[in-house]
């Protein structure tokens, strides 16, 4: 049970990350902005993320809102600002830059595909113990059950 709760996270990640990668490298190309209201915006461009709020009235009129170009800034937009940036008070921004989200997701969901990685027969499949030279119907070091033993 725990175990397919782990290879759903698993897969979510794997999901998570590949979308993250595909936005980080659309905004390259493609400028997204989108906006609650008058005092709120998110932003995503040259491989960086913008939240911003206002004093009202400064951005768009819309409720909801949201739109995307093509970069004008097609350059250096990978790394560009390699730390992240803020502004804090009664309006400012938050500037992230995209690939720290990307590690964010990426790197517990590598770790999760390398702790499940395939074993070797005779292995326990969830913590790599040596179930060799002896039947086991659960594994006793993690309580994994064991499907076939000693074949
Ligand atoms: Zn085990």
């Amino acid at each position: 049970m725990k175990h397919e709760l782990a290879s759903k996270c698993r897969w979510a990640g794997t999901v998570v990350t590949a979308l993250w990668l595909a936005i980080w490298m659309g905004s390259a190309r493609w400028t997204c902005d989108a906006g609650l209201g008058r005092s709120y915006a998110v932003s995503l461009r040259s491989g960086r993320l913008w939240v911003l709020w206002d004093e009202p009235a400064r951005l768009p009129t819309a409720e909801a809102w949201w739109e995307w170009q093509v970069n004008p800034q097609k350059v250096q937009w990978a790394f560009a600002g390699r730390r992240t940036q803020w502004h804090l008070g009664r309006y400012g921004y938050v500037v992230i830059p995209f690939w720290s989200l990307l590690l964010l997701g990426g790197v517990p969901t590598g770790w999760l595909w390398y702790r499940d990685r395939p074993r070797s027969p005779g292995l326990c499949s969830r913590c790599g113990y040596d179930l060799r030279g002896a039947r086991h119907a659960v594994c006793p070091e993690c309580g994994a059950v064991v499907a076939r033993v000693g074949v």
